[in-house]
């Protein structure tokens, strides 16, 4: 009888432990892709169908390489698993663990259920350089700190060896499969994916890997910061739809500092960031409520503000401050947004507007290619000062300030804000503060053709600040 290769976030032949599993039993192997919208942890967003989509087809190629037909199957993942078994007879279903707590849930009641008809689940970790679970502090519990839980997973984790998948994969007899197209995956009304200018798939993780080894990294601890340089990996939503293993980028980065070709300093910080990855997706696992829930409670009492037409300026980049509104629009013309830049306009939310960051956190759910529930709450529950290992909340970034530093040349807002190319890079941080005969000359009426500051930033802070006092004690 086959076994059954069943894949979610592993989209992926080469170290693919799953699939090297399944393979060794020596038996036909039936890949399977379930389309399962109904008990999903959270329904994906938009610019994630798109991004799986495109997964999905330059997975089924590379399976159609080596002789295996991809299975598409759209539904409840139990009952559609069931029937598949029933159409080949299959014992063993392989997969690679997801570790939300509600998809682990759920996949514990799927393999308790299909045990008690015999069917075996057997699954590994492919997507996370430790197992949630596996790395504990002192006391046994699991850690709220990012520094002790990078030293822990350094000391422990080991990479697993470098497997690039079968070669040959027996194909399914005939089996029934969707079609893709039919999934409706892919924007059509409009088609708001235009700018997108990604590979999704294996090839393309792995490409965009050389790239950065052999470019951004060798500058990477500044270049990182800068939102106009192409500094980074761009890896993470392969990463998150498990295109390519962590493992591999970890090991590609200290290869490239033992072969002398970057600092080690580099490759580590590189690397560390890898672990906030892990060190998320671990606070998730034994935080169930990370994205719903203020990590330290008292921040849930905080006066947020109902402010629809804000909340709508932040979305649009219209905010009429040039960095914040950059950011937006990248987000929304590519699916991603520079780190440091998610943390500005994040900041811009949470403490200008003060607007809840769980409705920052659903509108990046939405919109980012790499959206991914525990990188995402974590991150917005940093920014917050919520979160476990937060920056503290008083620490309210100046949105002029910021672009000054980290866009001093403003090439990253002239790119994203056409509109405001013309302004010379001194002033185009704060418009409003131009000689009025400089916006003038460049053909700038602000309130018209940009708009302007919908806060002044000086009060938001104080009323930041101020909101703050009600719910701790901690200014
Ligand atoms: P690189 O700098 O090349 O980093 C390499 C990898 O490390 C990334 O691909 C990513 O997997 C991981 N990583 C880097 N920074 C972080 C971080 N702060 N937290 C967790 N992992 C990190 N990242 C997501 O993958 N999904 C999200 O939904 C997400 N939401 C975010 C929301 C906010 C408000 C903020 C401030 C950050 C968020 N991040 C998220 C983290 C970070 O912005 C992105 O991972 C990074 O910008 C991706 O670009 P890169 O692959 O070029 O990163």
């Amino acid at each position: 009888a086959p076994v059954i290769l069943w894949f979610r976030r592993d989209l992926r032949l080469a170290d693919n432990p799953a699939l090297n599993k399944a393979h060794a039993t020596g038996r036909p192997v039936v890949p399977v892709y379930i389309h399962d919208e109904g008990t999903a942890v959270r329904p994906a967003g938009a610019a994630s169908l798109w991004w799986l989509d495109k997964s999905l087809r330059a997975l089924a190629g590379s399976l159609a390489e080596r002789g295996a037909t991809l299975i598409l199957r759209r539904g409840d993942s139990e009952t559609e698993l069931r029937r598949l078994i029933d159409q080949t007879g299959a014992d063993t279903v392989f997969l690679n663990r997801l570790f939300e707590p509600e998809a682990w849930t759920r996949d514990a009641d799927i393999a308790h259920g299909l045990k008690t008809d015999g069917v075996e689940c057997r699954g590994s970790n492919g997507s996370l350089l430790a197992l949630p679970g596996s790395l504990l502090n002192g006391s046994g519990g699991p850690y709220k700190v990012f520094t002790p839980f990078m030293k822990a997973l350094r000391a422990q984790a080991e990479p697993p060896a470098h497997t690039t998948g079968p070669r040959q994969l027996g194909a399914a007899p005939g089996l029934e499969s969707d079609d893709l197209d039919a999934w409706g995956l892919h924007p059509t009304r409009p088609d708001w994916s235009k700018g997108f200018d990604w590979t999704p798939g294996e090839d393309g993780a792995t490409a965009a890997l050389h790239r950065f080894v052999s470019g951004g990294l060798a500058d990477y601890s500044n270049g990182r910061d800068r939102p106009a340089e192409p500094a980074t990996s761009r890896l993470s939503p392969h990463l998150h739809f498990g295109e390519i293993s962590p493992w591999r980028a970890w090991i590609a980065a200290r290869d490239a500092a033992d072969g002398g070709k970057v600092t080690s300093g580099e490759a580590d910080k590189f690397i560390a960031e890898l672990i906030w990855r892990d060190f998320s997706a671990h606070l998730l696992h034994h935080f169930p409520t990370l994205p719903d829930k203020a990590f330290r409670p008292e921040y849930d009492a905080m006066p947020w503000r109902d402010d629809e037409p804000g909340f709508l300026a932040w979305t649009r980049g219209m905010t009429g401050y040039p960095i914040v509104d950059a950011g937006m629009r990248e987000l929304w013309a590519t699916g991603v947004m520079h780190n440091r830049v998610r943390m500005i306009v994040a900041s811009f939310l949470i403490k200008d507007l003060l607007i809840d960051w769980r409705r920052g956190e659903a509108w990046f759910w939405d919109t980012l290619v790499d959206a991914d529930l525990a990188s995402n709450s974590q991150n917005w529950q940093w920014v917050a000062g919520s979160g476990a290992d937060a920056s503290p909340y008083f620490r309210i970034f100046n949105p002029v300030t910021q672009g000054q530093k980290f866009d001093a040349e403003a090439r990253y807002v002239k790119r994203w804000i056409p509109e405001l190319a013309p302004v010379p890079a001194r002033w185009i941080h704060a418009p409003w503060n131009a000689p009025p005969e400089i916006l003038r000359d460049c053909g700038i009426r602000l309130g018209t053709t940009y708009p302007r500051p919908i806060v002044d930033h000086a009060r938001a802070r104080e009323r930041a600040l101020a909101a703050l006092k009600t719910v701790t004690a901690e200014r």
